[in-house]
């Protein structure tokens, strides 16, 4: 029987290293060694890779992975081959010399896992009908949806798989579904009877924080030195401000690099390269970077500019933590943002879609209640109870009787004539005395100064709860400029009563990241150097020799000897064999120093 429990238990230690199944794991494996079609619903860094490598390697022939991302595919392969998995990938980019190899390879069966790229294909079908195919998995899945937010024409091509091998099963892994979009993956792919497998979305490790978008530059200084030698990523909107914001930390001393469409693929791998061992812990990126990186110890990440949807939000904050540490995750917010991604949809062809979207990802930025349970409940995961470890949930706020100051921005709103956005609003009734507000005159006006007493953000906080309670509104495409409405004449008028919020002052700045997470900062380090010194030989990246979590482990156990270093994580018989010994010495002396 190949099916059991003990096998599969077996087959993972000693491939992949890991002592157990994490959740869902197995039950999708054996799902797909009984010929079931499946989709598999997890997280980013749930671990969807062995739940298709396992079964390929147990089963007869080759598993067929269609994988969206070149660069993704190497690495995948890079790791196999580690574990002496024999694995391959064709894609265009790939010298035709090379991709023949491959095929040769495969016609011999000499593969367990061949990788391929969505677009490449219908090069490769005439080869797949003379081999065994043991089964077909389809990376990213969502990319076949339109409802998805990675939309891959290629990707609506797969359908004819399942017709051409009936009897093989398929199994469709995403990390990002929706219900819409669960089912059109489904459909597309004509399994309608595949097992769904939907994990937690639920990333607990990630502090989710949002701020307002004052004074970013000086926010970020004051969180990166509460955090020294961290790494992590700031993501922008525009390869500018990529550019500026590394500049500016380079000048002071952070070694940051700006990622963006803008440079070569080979640039691009450098950063990655550097990036994952280290080298350059700070990357500043557009929202091109950090697909298929698997770096466990990012600390922190911040979204420089709002996202627009919440799909690539979650996707970007989970590179954050994938050890497992606690991680942060850094929204700034403003309204010059929303005002700019609503301008983007303008051309696009599900413009209603995409405004849709953005209204949730706004709506999770003004959020006023724990922020995890607004974020999982978008996936259709009903949660209820606070989570504990966001910023709303850390510093609940404080509600109180609204209504006079409600009343007072009414009436500046008012007395500037609906004319102003909510920066000139804010000044105004804080009474400021800057060049644009003498030279429009408004210091001439009523309510000119009427709320000096109370800071800028807190005014900017009240002012987006009145929009969302409908007593304003904003006017994105007249250059946010806010209106009364007629539940505002009512407050102004009528005297209906109005609650607020104030939210706590932030108290993340003192929170100072505890590096004693490793037991043995020292040896932890000297463990990083001789897997960068064999990552080098190897031309390889650090990762595939072992990532953060084994080292870590090394570092805690501190194993004296090759029984026990097997039980580190990470450790299968191959690493064993290739990498024990040295280990096992850097920690032997390491003791004895
Ligand atoms: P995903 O594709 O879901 O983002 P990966 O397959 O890349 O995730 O796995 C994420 C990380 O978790 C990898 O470093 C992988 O080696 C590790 N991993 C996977 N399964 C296990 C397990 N059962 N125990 C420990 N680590 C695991
Ligand atoms: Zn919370």
């Amino acid at each position: 029987m190949v099916n059991n429990s003990v096998t599969i238990s077996n087959l993972l230690k000693t491939h992949f290293g890991y002592s157990t199944f994490r959740f869902n794991q197995e039950a999708i494996i054996n799902d797909i060694l009984e010929g079931k079609d499946v989709l598999t619903i997890m997280p980013t860094g749930g671990g969807k890779s062995v739940c298709y490598q396992l079964p390929a390697l147990l089963l007869p022939g080759t598993a067929i992975v269609i994988s969206p991302l070149i660069a993704l595919m190497k690495d995948q392969v890079d790791v196999l081959s580690s574990n002496a998995i024999p694995a391959a990938f064709i894609n265009s980019s790939q010298d035709s010399s090379l991709n023949n190899l491959v095929f040769k390879k495969l016609q011999e069966g000499k593969l367990k896992l061949l990788y391929v790229a969505p677009e490449s294909l219908p090069n490769l079908l005439p080869h797949l009908s003379k081999i065994e195919i043991s089964l077909i998995a389809v990376d990213e899945a969502h990319c076949i949806s339109s409802w998805g937010h990675d939309f891959r024409p290629a990707y609506t091509q797969l359908g004819y798989l399942k017709e051409q091998f009936p009897q093989k099963p398929i199994a469709a892994f995403t990390a990002t579904a929706d219900k819409a979009t669960q089912h059109d993956i489904v459909t597309q792919l004509n399994i309608p009877k595949a097992e769904i497998h939907l994990s937690s979305f639920d990333r607990a490790n990630l502090f989710l924080e949002v701020r307002p978008a004052n004074n970013r530059m000086n926010q970020i200084f004051n969180f990166l030195e509460a955090r020294p030698n961290t790494s992590g990523i700031i993501y922008c909107l525009s390869r500018n401000s990529t550019e500026m914001i590394a500049k500016k930390l380079i000048k002071s001393g952070y070694k940051a690099i700006a990622y963006h469409a803008g440079l070569t693929a080979e640039q691009r791998s450098e950063i990655q390269e550097k990036f994952i061992t280290d080298e350059t812990p700070v990357i500043v990126a557009t929202i091109a970077f950090g697909m298929g990186i698997d770096k466990g110890n990012v600390r922190w990440v911040i979204h420089y500019n709002l996202p627009k949807n919440i799909e690539g939000y979650y996707q970007e904050i989970g590179r954050g933590g994938r050890d497992g540490l606690p991680s942060d995750s850094l929204l700034f917010y403003s309204y010059a943002d929303v005002v700019q991604l609503r301008k983007f949809t303008d051309d696009a062809a599900n413009k209603e879609y995409q405004i849709a979207k953005l209204n949730r990802m706004q709506q999770y930025a003004e959020a006023l209640s724990c922020r995890r349970i607004v974020l999982l409940n978008y996936f259709g995961e009903q949660v209820t109870e606070n989570c504990h470890n966001c910023d709303i949930c850390k510093a609940p706020p404080h509600y109180f009787d609204g209504t006079l100051l409600a009343q007072k921005v009414c009436s500046a709103i008012a007395r500037l004539q609906e004319q102003e956005s909510t920066g000139m609003v804010i000044d105004v009734l804080r009474g400021a005395k800057n060049a644009l507000v003498l030279e429009k005159g408004y210091q001439n006006i009523k309510t000119f100064g009427i709320l000096k007493n109370t800071s800028w953000l807190d005014l900017q906080q009240y002012i987006i709860q009145m929009i969302n309670q409908g007593i304003l509104e904003i006017r994105f495409h007249e250059k946010g400029r806010l209106l009364l409405t007629s539940l505002a004449k009512k407050i102004l008028f009528e005297n209906k009563s109005v609650r607020l919020a104030t939210l706590q002052k932030q108290i993340t700045e003192k929170k100072v990241y505890e590096p004693k997470a490793y037991v043995d900062a020292a040896l932890f380090q000297k463990l990083r150097d001789l897997r960068l010194s064999i990552a080098k030989e190897e031309n390889v990246p650090a990762f595939v020799i072992f990532n953060d979590a084994s080292l870590k482990d090394m570092a805690d156990r501190q194993p004296r000897n090759v029984v026990e270093f097997q039980n580190i994580s990470g450790v299968g018989s191959v690493k064993l064999e290739k990498f024990g010994s040295q280990f096992l010495e850097v920690i032997a002396e390491h003791q004895e120093s």
